[in-house]
């Protein structure tokens, strides 16, 4: 059903083509990077998102939307896991959303360990014309640094993303507050805009208005 052209679309997204999986709500398949992986607790039957592909056990997989994630519930997820499964598509789009925030979290913070992230505008600037920054992140609360033409640019491009605030981006950097930051390392990147774009579906209105951050929501 779903054509090569759609599949090279997703490639804008960072998303590599790889194995395919089937979406447990609407059926199609598509690649495993472009869905959500969900796991079972067996001890209680309750759904948990797995954003960094990490947990064991059986998983099965959703498009990131409520519709499939509801489709889902009702029957889909019941079939690859061969038992009842307890949630609600609320409660899983919830869990997207925190999930994603900690991968990010985590991702910048493994990234500044290995001297693969800076933080302050004046090196990200030069680090963004020296085509070093693979991705700059933005305090949601850094309005000024948002207007900044390397800023500016890499939203054109793609390549910047709002999140969180400055106090939480300071601390990754061991500081008060940081506005502004950029990922070096390519693989980073993608990953951080594969959880952001597992979450930006269920992001509230308020975050998807952001006139700044707008443009990389696809
Ligand atoms: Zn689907």
């Amino acid at each position: 059903m779903v054509d090569t052209k759609q599949h090279e679309e997703r490639n804008d997204l960072g998303v590599k083509p790889g194995p395919r999986r089937q979406c447990a709500g609407c059926a199609k398949r598509d690649f495993a990077d472009a869905l959500l992986r969900v796991v079972l607790d067996p001890e209680d039957g309750t759904l948990a998102v797995d954003l960094a592909d990490s947990r064991f056990g059986r998983g099965a997989h959703v498009h990131a939307s409520k519709e499939c994630m509801q489709k889902a519930l009702r029957g889909g997820f019941a079939k690859v896991f061969k038992s009842k499964v307890e949630g609600t598509a609320e409660s899983l789009a919830e869990q997207v959303v925190v999930a994603a925030d900690r991968r990010i979290e985590g991702l910048i913070t493994g990234a500044r360990r290995g001297k693969l992230a800076i933080a302050g505008a004046d090196v990200v600037r030069e680090a963004y014309r020296e085509g070093k920054a693979a991705l700059i992140v933005v305090a949601s609360d850094a309005a000024a640094a948002a207007k900044l033409p390397e800023v500016q640019d890499a939203i054109g491009q793609g390549k910047a993303i709002g999140w969180s605030n400055k106090q939480r981006l300071g601390a990754i950097f061991g500081r008060d507050e940081t506005a502004v930051c950029a990922v070096l390392h390519e693989g980073v990147a993608e990953a951080i805009g594969r959880a952001r774009a597992h979450a930006a579906p269920f992001a509230t209105a308020e975050v998807r208005s952001e006139a700044w951050s707008s443009s990389e929501d696809r």
